[in-house]
């Protein structure tokens, strides 16, 4: 249903696109764009598999729907979704710093 974004093959898992989607509709529904707290703000990427080939992250973006490569930035606790430019948390346990 979704291609790798790193090989074009079958690497995303889709029950846990649709568990992220499930997930991200609540965050929706309560999401605080005035809010201080950065994961009150943004929703939290989707965390959708590893690539067979390479091993690497798969993330997935709630607006455009789309997986994308994962990456982080330095010191920053979101990233933009490289197809909308949005603004995403990344999950807590990908932070390498407290
Ligand atoms: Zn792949
Ligand atoms: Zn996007």
């Amino acid at each position: 249903m979704y291609s790798c974004p790193y090989c074009g093959g079958d690497c995303i898992n889709d029950e846990a696109v649709n568990l992220y989607i499930t997930m991200v509709k609540k965050f929706f529904k309560y999401q605080n764009t005035e809010s201080d707290i950065t994961f009150e703000r943004y929703p939290t990427v989707g965390e959708v598999g590893e690539c067979k080939k390479t091993g690497e992250k798969i993330y997935f973006c709630p607006y455009c729907k789309k997986p994308f490569k994962a990456y982080y930035e330095l010191e920053k606790v979101t990233i933009n979704c490289p197809n909308c430019n949005k603004t995403l948390c990344i999950p807590p346990t990908n932070r390498t710093f407290c």
